[in-house]
């Protein structure tokens, strides 16, 4: 009774705020003190244990007959359907290599519409047959197959409301199985009982094939040996690391991922010494168990450094087969986490996480190959296979500039909203950067007659008199860093993705956008040809066209700047800031056509899907609108006046001694410290109760669209205004008083 009663007095607030700026000392003491975690390396070469977890196709070809193996390879390179009766061969195999590992579970492993992968574990065992409660290890065709797990809490966007509206996971054999500790985790699909998409995997894997179909049909024009198209991603994953004790005592980061409030550092990247710099030993430690990892899960990592802001980092793999590819950047985010842990570090993979420096991305590296070996992106080194190039790369340019607020819509998400525009991040408007010479091609391609252009020599070949491409080109390290969507010389970069995002989204759209415009480009390329126009000519026509039609899109000059913003505009390409308003893209009548007609979603997951944006955004501003009222409420305001209370004792006790002329001298500079303070204290309570206010009237409108509107509109607003006057009270206050770690505290790793 007694404790309570002191609880409830004004020292409640003057203890806690005591033990809390002790603390926060105590956790910046700890961080600084901490040592590297050694690390052992498991094998002596990578190659002894590089996929030690994954069913590969070697671990395939000792535990499945050769039968099995050859109809699962033909499902994988070929896309052959495949038998339900394989797949009791292949978990009779599966379960074999998986017992032998010490493993007592499976999972089927998907990715729904949140951020990150879910999983739901079941046992190997089963009660044998008239045993009388023996149990035996169990694991058919049927459970690798198919699971229905009672997943009903995920978003779906209205599909699943009714009572029937069952989901189902069903296998993916082109990711291969693989063993997360006591785990056999199989990658697979989630669909509704009535078909329909609810993860990230579903269209991506159609989108892959929908440009594959296309892909093939332009580059058979060219070769008639191609029988695949295959679509790589290459994935640079950035992000940051902070200290577990000091993330601890940071309620924002650990609840929303980000720091809502904190005064910038005095010194943070301005200087560019953390750029490729040497690495951290406690980070350093980390980045080399975090490999170790990765390896034995077959995620062929290759490429670590400090990126641009302090305590930021970037791991790149080398590029693979997109589908492939995404799984591993899923499952290397959820291993980063866990290593992270063991070197008292936590992973932020959130866009932003820190105001005045750099974001983090996710560059997707985008490319197209034949199963001939032949990159559709690589400038060739014969006039044929240049112009193979060249066709797609505008082909590319069309899709892009037709779908800009489409491409932009695939990697909005409310935290990466606020990466896009600040900082190095490309702003919120989708253009291409070719550079000079891939330009300067274009330009010349364009402004030529057909006559002079295409010349047959004696040996057949075309020219364009553009035959010195490959080796101008194949140096081509033409470099813009403003760009989100950029030539690097064999692939565009597509560097708008945000860091924590299932790169899926934005594959899908790309792939389905490019499927979509070469295929058009086929069928005008086929009128062409039966009306009797030659194969160079048809095709040097068409590009001729749209190289002029996609001009809009291609920007080569700096893509912050506030002139591009007005240029973008004129161009007509999409200058939308909202990210709601964004959203809408994927529902507008060109996008559902496109996505129709390449069969990748029908109009009812399109629909579907925006509700479950539109829900997760509101659901994200939210909890920091919530997060930041109970920072400002309760450590900042508090700490203010106990700070204002102190300056006012001493007035008083000054204005004691000293004749009353001196004391006004004194204090002059403290009182106004007393008023700025009262005044910055008013204006956050008032600014608090306000946003509050517009949440609840928010939190009425039923309508999911309409609602992450209002939060946009009418809460996030305040964010920054609350911030500003917390940040300056952190300017003045008592260092020794503030009890949440600071910015310098947080971002500097010794
Ligand atoms: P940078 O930071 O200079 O852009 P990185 O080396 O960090 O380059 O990352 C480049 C990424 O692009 C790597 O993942 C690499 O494997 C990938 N990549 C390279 N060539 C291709 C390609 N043709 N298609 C897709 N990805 C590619
Ligand atoms: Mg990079």
């Amino acid at each position: 009774m007694y404790f309570y009663l002191i609880l409830q007095s004004k020292f409640k607030q003057i203890f806690y705020i005591y033990f809390m700026s002790l603390l926060r000392f105590k956790v910046v003491e700890d961080a600084f003190k901490k040592k590297a975690v050694a690390v052992e390396a498991p094998a002596k070469a990578v190659s002894d244990y590089f996929g030690k977890y994954v069913f590969n196709r070697e671990k395939m070809a000792k535990y499945l007959s050769v039968e099995t193996m050859k109809i699962i390879l033909n499902a994988i390179d070929k896309g052959e359907v495949l038998d339900r009766d394989i797949a009791d061969h292949v978990a009779a195999g599966m379960k074999m290599w998986a017992m032998e590992m010490g493993v007592t579970h499976y999972t089927h492993w998907f990715h729904p519409l949140t951020d990150g992968t879910a999983e739901k574990h079941d046992a190997f065992i089963e009660y044998e047959n008239g045993s009388n409660g023996r149990v035996i290890e169990e694991f058919t065709g049927k459970l690798l197959a198919q699971q229905e797990p009672d997943a009903s809490s995920f978003p779906s966007g209205g599909i699943r409301n009714t009572f029937e509206a069952r989901g189902y996971t069903a296998w993916d054999p082109s990711s291969p199985a693989f063993i997360v500790d006591d785990t056999l985790c199989i990658p697979t699909v989630f669909i509704s009982y009535t078909g329909e998409a609810l993860d990230y995997k579903t269209p991506l894997l159609k989108s892959l094939s929908a440009v594959d179909k296309a892909a093939t049909a332009v580059a058979q024009i060219f070769d008639s040996k191609v029988k695949k198209v295959i679509s790589y991603l290459g994935w640079e994953q950035e992000f940051f690391l902070v200290d577990d004790g000091l993330y601890a005592a940071r309620p924002d980061l650990v609840l929303t991922g980000r720091t809502l409030i904190g005064h910038e550092s005095a010194k943070n990247q301005q200087l560019e010494d953390h750029y490729f710099g040497a690495i951290p030993t406690r980070v350093h430690s980390f980045m080399k168990d975090l490999e170790y990892e990765a390896y034995k899960y077959g995620i062929p990592v290759k490429t670590r450094h400090n990126e641009v802001a302090p305590n930021q980092f970037e791991f790149a793999p080398i590029y693979g087969e997109t589908n492939l590819a995404n799984d591993q950047n899923l499952l290397l985010m959820a291993i980063m986490k866990r290593v992270a842990r063991r070197h008292s570090f936590r992973v932020l993979l959130h866009e932003k996480p820190f105001a005045g420096i750099n974001g983090s991305g996710k560059h997707n590296n985008w490319s197209l190959g034949t199963d001939t070996g032949v990159g559709l992106l690589t400038p060739g080194k014969t006039p044929e296979e240049n112009l193979q190039f060249i066709t797609f790369l505008v082909n590319t340019l069309v899709a892009v500039y037709k779908n800009n607020a489409l491409l932009k819509a695939s990697i909005m998400s409310a935290n990466n909203a606020h990466r896009l525009g600040s900082n190095e991040a490309p702003p919120a408007i989708i253009s291409v950067f070719l550079g000079s010479q891939i330009s300067a091609v274009l330009d010349k391609l364009e402004k030529s007659t057909s006559e002079e252009a295409i010349v047959v020599d004696a040996k057949k070949k075309m020219k364009l008199g553009i035959t010195h491409i490959p080796e101008v080109l194949l140096d081509n390290t033409d470099r813009n860093r403003t760009s989100p969507f950029a030539f690097t010389g064999n692939r565009f970069e597509f560097r708008a993705v945000g860091s924590s995002a299932n790169s899926a989204s934005a594959m899908t759209a790309l792939n389905t956008a490019v499927a979509y415009q070469l295929a058009e480009f086929k069928q005008e390329y086929d009128a062409k040809i039966t009306s009797g126009v030659s194969k160079e000519k048809a095709i040097f026509d068409l590009l001729k066209k749209y190289i002029k039609e996609s001009k809009p899109i291609c920007f080569d000059g700096n893509g912050y700047s506030d002139e591009w913003k007005t240029e973008a505009e004129k161009r007509g390409l999409d200058c939308e800031n909202s990210v709601p308003r964004i959203f809408e893209a994927y529902t507008s009548p060109e996008s559902i056509k496109l996505f129709r007609t390449m069969g990748v979603l029908n109009e009812k997951e399109l629909h579907a899907r925006n509700e479950v944006k539109w829900e997760t955004y509101t659901k994200k501003v939210q909890i920091e609108a919530r997060v930041l009222s109970d920072l400002a409420l309760n450590h900042i305001v508090p700490v203010a006046s106990k700070y204002q209370s102190l300056l006012l004792d001493n007035i008083t006790k000054v204005k004691a001694v000293f004749p009353e002329d001196k004391a006004n001298k004194i204090n002059a500079i403290d009182m106004q410290l007393v008023e700025d303070i009262a005044e910055r204290i008013s204006i956050i309570q008032t600014k608090v109760a306000q946003m509050i206010q517009k949440q609840k009237n928010a939190n009425i409108i039923e309508n999911e669209q309409e609602k992450a509107n209002s939060y946009h509109d009418n809460v996030e607003p305040f964010f920054e205004k609350i911030r500003f006057q917390v940040d300056k009270l952190e300017e003045v206050v008592d260092n020794e008083m503030w009890t949440l770690p600071k910015y310098r505290e947080l971002l500097f790793i010794r």
